[in-house]
This record gives C-alpha cells, sequence and structure tokens, in this order.
C-alpha cells in the first residue's frame, strides 16, 4: 500500500499516466494528477479518484519548461509537504522519416520527453534527499531499447531517459531513492489509436503475445516500482511489451 505517500503522474489526464495515477490512488497515494492541455480530461481523473475513495488535485504544467516545471514542483512540495514518487510519463510523438523529419519534430520530442523528465526530476530531487526516500519511475519505451524506423526523434528521447534514469539512480542510489524506467510496448492509448490499421497489424504480428497491451499493464508494473517492495531495485528498465524486447 501507498498510504499517505504524495505522488506526482505527469501527463495524467489520459492513457497510461491516466491510469497510473488511479492506481497509485487506489493504493493509498495522494496523486498530483499533471496535464499540459487537457483540463477537464485531468479534472475527470480526479473525480474518478475521489469516487473511489481516493485523493488528489489536477495540476497545469507544461513539463518541456524548465521554470514551469520548477514552479510545479514547488507548489507540489510547499502545499503537500513533500514527494515521495515521481512518475515521468508526459510524452508526444512527432513520427517521420529521418530525411524528412523536420528540426521542429526532433526538438519539440526530445524537449517534452526527455527535458520534461529531467526538470522533474531535477526540481523534485532535492526534496526527496532531505527526505531520505523516494522512488522515481520514468517511462521509456521499446522504441527507445530497439530504435524504431520513423521514430529517430522518439526514440532519442526514450533511449534518453533510459542513460538519465541509470545515471539519476547512481546518484541517489545511498540516498534512499531509487530511479527506474518502465519501456513500455505497444499499449492502447490515444497515442496509438492514430497509427493506420496496417501499421497496426505489422506492430502486433512483431510482438510474441500478438496483442497490444492495455494501460492497466504499465499501471501495476508502476505501482510495484512504487512500492516499499521494490525498495531493493534501482537503474532498471522493466520492458511491458509481451515480449517484445527480450
Ligand atoms: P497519450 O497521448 O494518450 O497521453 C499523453 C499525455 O501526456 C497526456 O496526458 C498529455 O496531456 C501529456 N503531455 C503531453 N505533453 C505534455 C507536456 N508538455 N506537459 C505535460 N503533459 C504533457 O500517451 P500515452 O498514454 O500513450 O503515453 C504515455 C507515455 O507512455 C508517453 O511518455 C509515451 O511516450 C509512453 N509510451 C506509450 C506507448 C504506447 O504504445 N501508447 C508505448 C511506449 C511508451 P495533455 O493532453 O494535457 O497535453
Amino acid at each position: 500500500m501507498l498510504t499517505d505517500k504524495v505522488a506526482v503522474v505527469t501527463g495524467a489526464s489520459r492513457g497510461i499516466g491516466r491510469e497510473i495515477a488511479k492506481t497509485l490512488a487506489g493504493e493509498g497515494a495522494l496523486v498530483i494528477v499533471n496535464y499540459n492541455g487537457s483540463a477537464q480530461r485531468a479534472d475527470q481523473v480526479v473525480r474518478e479518484i475521489k469516487e473511489a475513495g481516493g485523493r488528489g488535485e489536477a495540476v497545469q504544467c507544461d513539463v518541456s519548461d524548465f521554470e514551469k516545471a520548477r514552479e510545479f514542483m514547488e507548489y507540489v512540495i510547499k502545499t503537500y509537504g513533500r514527494v515521495d514518487i515521481l512518475v515521468n510519463n508526459a510524452g508526444i510523438t512527432r513520427d517521420g522519416l529521418l530525411m524528412r523529419m523536420s528540426e521542429e519534430d526532433f526538438d519539440s520530442v526530445v524537449r517534452t520527453n526527455l527535458k520534461g523528465a529531467f526538470n522533474c526530476m531535477r526540481h523534485g530531487a532535492r526534496q526527496m534527499i532531505k527526505q531520505k526516500s523516494g522512488r522515481i519511475i520514468n517511462i521509456s519505451s521499446v522504441s527507445g531499447v530497439l530504435g524504431n524506423a520513423g521514430q529517430v526523434n522518439y526514440a532519442s528521447s526514450k533511449a534518453g531517459i533510459i542513460g538519465m534514469t541509470k545515471s539519476a539512480a547512481r546518484e541517489m542510489a545511498s540516498r534512499g531513492i531509487t530511479v527506474n524506467a518502465i519501456a513500455p510496448g505497444f499499449i492502447n492509448t490515444e497515442m496509438t489509436a492514430v497509427l493506420p490499421d496496417g501499421v497496426k497489424e505489422g506492430a502486433a504480428a512483431q510482438i510474441p503475445m500478438k496483442v497490444f497491451g492495455e494501460p492497466k499493464d504499465v499501471a501495476a508494473a508502476a505501482a510495484f516500482l512504487a512500492s516499499d517492495e521494490a525498495r531493493y531495485i534501482t537503474g532498471q528498465v522493466l520492458c511491458v511489451d509481451g515480449g517484445m524486447a527480450m
């Protein structure tokens, strides 16, 4: 159980982040449901958390902005006095072949996915060090592990998350803070719903289990890594991918 823990989940207005937020709240954590543009959907997630007897608050922040991320994490720490769990889940895709990829599509994906995770860790770590405890969970991707045609920008950001996770884990292991990554495969969310049917079928064929996963599959892994039981696990990349990256 995560009773009385304070958890921040970035990009929790929908998809995987939404499910992680609801799962952590179901285990007793007070959950900050971060979003960037989807205020109504984030409010709905908080409503569902409260209806289930949990606690949470929706807080807007574009995590790709260093100063805004600082204000966000400072707000959480000032309001709730601590931060026990940080799940860096906010992410975007701007797929395209290398030869045609614009500078803006490269920069925006790296800024949101990689720098966004850095920003929240950078501004949350001091409090965790003060507490001598903390759990950081960064959402990577099988694209970052294996590479993926059409995702030079996204795979770079997700591979970067793995290097960042292992480095931060080494820095903070002796302070009682664990830092791990989850690398989901294809998961049924709005991010994958936009893929053409042919691409989806091709993707499913590459998955040993032959089907896409669900957000709850990733949420269960996040809840485990956030738990006391996972206290001796750090610097790891847990693939939740139906066997894709084995
Ligand atoms: P969705 O597109 O469904 O949701 C993305 C979430 O990120 C939304 O809540 C969105 O909020 C938020 N977000 C985007 N940009 C920002 C920002 N700058 N600041 C704060 N929040 C932001 O994605 P998924 O749920 O599918 O993916 C979640 C994570 O899992 C991502 O990191 C993704 O890369 C990763 N992943 C997903 C896989 C999949 O198959 N679905 C596979 C592997 C990894 P808002 O709407 O308010 O902008």
